[in-house]
């Protein structure tokens, strides 16, 4: 439980097990104060007029036919934000959480990024999807194992509530995730990695690379214009030499605009010192005018990057039938 409902309570005076009944309440998967029975009725009044038993509230939810399952949650204030359960074999669930109500960065490629910017979710609205996202899974005897910054926003713009939810979701009296379990994905956000390296908490970083040149990348991630591609990878060879972590590269197979062979040589040429690891992702439609590549091309790709002795890993798309999958998020209709 988010450390505001604790630290009101403890500076009411309250009881410690009063603590414990709040976090077993939501555990139990509890919706309002007001049904959290095992606090006295005064006590649930107070709470309610000062803080929230849960900070977002499922408005809507989708499955996919592979069962990857997609919620529309309202904040307090209203705004929609999206969050993607991902179904694994041994139940096993990967989260994909948002980090801010739409996003600034307007990557060419993003449903999000046709929103535009919008507000910084709280520590708790981020760490609350979890949350819900678990009970869920524990429903269908499964558990969340992996959490992925990788919903709505740039989560290196939003560092502080990102890695407040992150010490949450991590710890023991959380949801207790393995550190290496937890990604945070950039467009890259230059400052937001340099401040990665200073996180107690070693997570993996990802970076949302999508090209191999400063030109295509511009055209599909203004971002880039800020932070060229060598400042970008420089940002994300300082954090490796701190933390002796390897950082994943994340690549979009994008028909005829990044997925040629002389692209993947460019790749292999960035990465040549091995510190990385290359996720290509197959590219889900938003109705923009990007298709993705097929077979033969990512094959021959990653083909490419195999002889440059980079070994990277397909990631294949997931819940693509209920606009659920990478890129997809926009709060369309559930
Ligand atoms: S890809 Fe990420 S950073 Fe780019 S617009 Fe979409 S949400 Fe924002």
């Amino acid at each position: 439980m988010k450390d505001d409902i604790s630290s009101i309570l403890k500076g009411w005076g309250e009881p410690a097990y009063r603590i414990k009944q709040v976090e077993d309440a939501r555990r139990t998967g509890i919706r309002s104060w007001e049904d959290v029975t095992t606090l006295p009725k005064d006590l649930r009044e107070k709470l309610s007029e000062v803080v929230p038993l849960w900070t977002v509230t499922p408005d809507a939810v989708a499955e996919s036919t592979d069962g990857t399952l997609k919620w529309r949650l309202r904040t307090h204030d209203g705004l929609a934000i999206e969050s993607v359960l991902i179904k694994h074999a041994r139940g096993r669930r990967t989260l994909c959480v948002s980090s801010q109500a739409g996003c600034a960065l307007g990557c060419k490629f993003c449903a999000t990024g046709t929103m535009g910017p919008g507000r910084d979710l709280t520590s708790r609205e981020i760490s609350d999807q979890a949350y819900l996202a678990n009970d869920a899974a524990r429903e269908a005897d499964a558990r969340v194992s992996n959490v992925v910054f990788m919903g709505m926003g740039e989560p290196l713009q939003n560092t502080a509530a990102v890695f407040d939810a992150v010490r949450e979701i991590h710890s023991p009296e959380g949801l207790g995730i393995s550190a290496r379990q937890i990604a945070i994905s950039t467009a890259g956000w230059v400052p937001g990695i340099d401040e990665m390296m200073d996180f107690e908490v070693p997570v993996r970083l990802a970076l949302s690379l999508h090209a191999a040149d400063d030109a295509t990348r511009s055209q599909l991630m203004p971002v880039n214009n800020r932070w060229p591609i060598a400042n970008v990878l420089s940002a994300c060879r300082r954090y490796g030499d701190r933390t002796g972590r390897r950082v994943f590269i994340e690549y979009l197979l994008l028909e005829e605009i990044n997925d040629s062979v002389a692209d993947a040589k460019r790749l292999a040429e960035l990465l040549r010192d091995g510190r990385f690891h290359v996720n290509l992702i197959e590219y889900n439609a938003t109705g923009g005018p990007y298709r993705g590549s097929p077979q033969e091309r990512r094959r021959r790709f990653a083909e490419e990057l195999e002889r440059a002795g980079l070994y990277p890993s397909m990631r294949r798309s997931r819940g693509a039938d209920i606009a659920a999958a990478c890129g997809q998020l926009a709060n369309s209709p559930a």
